[in-house]
C-alpha cells in the first residue's frame, strides 16, 4: 500500500457519530470522532496549541449536543464570553451534521497561560450559553453556566444537570501531532422517557440504573476515544458488553460547514436602508463581510 493510499484508509474512521440507547438503562449518547473536519476548522486561523485544544473540545462538544436534534434544520450553538482572560469569544454551531467554530483570542497572553489551564485562567470571567434552536415548532432553549471548573465538557455537564435536569457524562480526548489533529467524544445521558419528549428527571437518585451505565461509560480511556482503528461501534461493545441490549443508529457522517455564501449575505444587506449600504460599501461599490468562522472576507453586490 502506497502512503496516500494509506493516510486514505486511516483517515475512514473519522468525522463520524453513532447515537445509540440502552433501553433498559433509560440511557441514550453519542460518540464521535472527528478529524479532516476538525482540521479544516483549526487551519482557517493561526491558533496557539491551547487555543486548537479548546476549540476542538468545544468541536466535539457541539457535535455530540448537536446530534441530540433529530429535526432536520434545528441548531444547537454553543457560545462562551468572557473578560479578563486570553480568550475573549468562543462560537461553535451544529446544523444538520455540519459543525464550525473559531475563537478570539489574546496571543501574548495565552503564552503566559499555563497549558493544562482550568477554565478560569483561559477565560478569565464569563458564562457558556448552550442554546438549542428547534426548527419544527421554532422553540429555543438556552441555558448558562459560569465558564468554572477543569473543562467545557464539566461545563456542559453541569448545563445538563442544572437546565435540563438531565444527568450527563460527556467525555473527549485530543491527540495532535502538527497539523493534524484527532479527537473523540462520548456523551452518555440519563433520559427515562426515551427520545421522545422533554419530561424532566426529579431526582438521579430514583434512578440506580443510570449510576451503572456512569461508570461504565466513565471508564472509556483516552486513547479508545482518538484510536482510529476501534471502530466507535467497537468501542460501545467494549463499554457496555454487559447490557442486554444495546440499540446503534446508523452512522452518520459529520462535516465542517460555513453558511457565509453571497447569496446569504446579500439577503441579510437587501434588509438594510440604501442610505446604510452605501456607507458600508467600498470603493469598488462591493460590501465586505467578514465571516469570522472560516477567517475570509466576501465581497457582496447589492
Ligand atoms: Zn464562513
Amino acid at each position: 500500500m502506497n502512503e496516500q493510499a494509506q493516510i486514505r484508509t486511516e483517515r475512514i474512521g473519522f468525522d463520524q457519530i453513532l447515537g445509540f440507547t440502552i433501553p433498559d438503562r433509560h440511557a441514550r449518547g453519542r460518540v464521535v470522532r472527528l478529524g479532516p473536519a476538525l482540521e479544516t476548522v483549526l487551519s482557517a486561523h493561526d491558533y496557539p496549541p491551547a487555543i486548537k485544544h479548546l476549540l476542538a473540545e468545544a468541536l466535539v462538544l457541539t457535535a455530540l449536543m448537536g446530534s441530540l436534534l433529530k429535526e432536520p434544520g434545528s441548531q444547537l450553538t454553543v457560545q462562551a464570553q468572557a473578560k479578563g482572560g486570553p480568550v475573549s469569544l468562543l462560537v461553535c454551531d451544529y446544523l444538520d451534521g455540519a459543525v464550525r467554530g473559531y475563537v478570539s483570542h489574546d496571543a501574548e497572553m495565552v503564552k503566559a497561560t499555563a497549558t493544562t489551564a482550568r477554565l478560569e485562567s483561559l477565560f478569565g470571567e464569563g458564562y457558556l450559553a448552550i442554546t438549542f434552536d428547534l426548527a419544527t415548532t421554532g422553540e429555543r432553549y438556552q441555558g448558562i453556566v459560569p465558564l468554572e471548573g477543569a473543562s467545557l465538557s464539566e461545563a456542559c455537564e453541569s448545563y445538563f444537570d442544572q437546565s435540563e435536569q438531565l444527568p450527563t457524562l460527556l467525555r473527549v480526548a485530543i491527540r495532535s501531532e502538527g497539523a493534524h489533529c484527532v479527537a473523540g467524544g462520548l456523551l452518555v445521558q440519563h433520559f427515562p422517557d426515551g427520545e421522545e419528549g422533554r419530561e424532566r428527571l426529579h431526582a438521579k437518585d430514583d434512578h440506580p440504573e443510570w449510576e451503572h451505565v456512569a461508570i461504565m461509560a466513565g471508564s472509556t480511556r483516552h486513547d479508545e476515544l482518538v484510536d482510529p482503528a476501534l471502530a466507535l461501534e467497537d468501542l460501545l461493545v467494549r463499554l457496555f458488553h454487559e447490557e442486554r441490549e444495546v440499540r446503534v443508529e446508523p452512522l452518520a457522517v459529520l462535516s465542517r460547514g460555513c453558511r457565509c455564501t453571497v447569496e446569504h449575505y446579500r439577503s441579510i444587506l437587501s434588509g438594510f436602508p440604501e442610505d446604510q449600504r452605501v456607507e458600508m460599501r467600498d470603493p469598488d461599490g462591493t460590501i465586505p463581510v467578514d465571516c469570522a468562522f472560516c477567517s475570509r472576507i466576501i465581497r457582496v453586490s447589492v
